[in-house]
């Protein structure tokens, strides 16, 4: 059967974007997929995204008062250094759980 959300879909419904909750009332998670690739586009949220890079560190620097962040670019190796007054971790703790 596959992933499934295990929220009413409506929960996370945006106006005019569809999520499959014609038709039930728990999205399959390629329903979930193509919604959020639906958003992305709609809002052309793209050009601010980068997929295949993976954070390395993020530190707090006191003195500027900002976050520090090195990212690879997984396709060709290359680190960036970045900066922002926020980071947010969206990791997936649930993926990495140790035991
Ligand atoms: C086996 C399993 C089955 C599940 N089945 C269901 C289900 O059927 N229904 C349900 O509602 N929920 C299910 N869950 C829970 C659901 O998957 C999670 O709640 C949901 O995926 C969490 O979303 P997330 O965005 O927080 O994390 P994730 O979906 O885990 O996404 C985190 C992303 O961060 C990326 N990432 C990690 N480290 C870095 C880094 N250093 N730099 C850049 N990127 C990074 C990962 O590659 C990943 O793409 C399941 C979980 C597991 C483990």
């Amino acid at each position: 059967m596959g992933a499934q959300s295990r929220l009413v879909t409506f929960v996370c419904i945006q106006r005019g974007v569809s999520i499959g909750a014609d038709t039930k009332s728990y999205s399959t998670s390629q329903e979930i997929l193509e919604y959020f690739r639906a958003i992305a586009k709609k809002y052309e949220l793209y050009k601010y995204i980068k997929l295949n890079h993976m954070v390395q560190s993020a530190s707090w620097d006191e003195g500027e008062g900002v976050w520090r962040i090195k990212i690879k670019n997984l396709a060709t190796g290359e680190i960036v250094e970045d900066w922002g007054h926020i980071f947010i971790n969206g990791c997936g703790i649930l993926k990495y759980v140790v035991a």
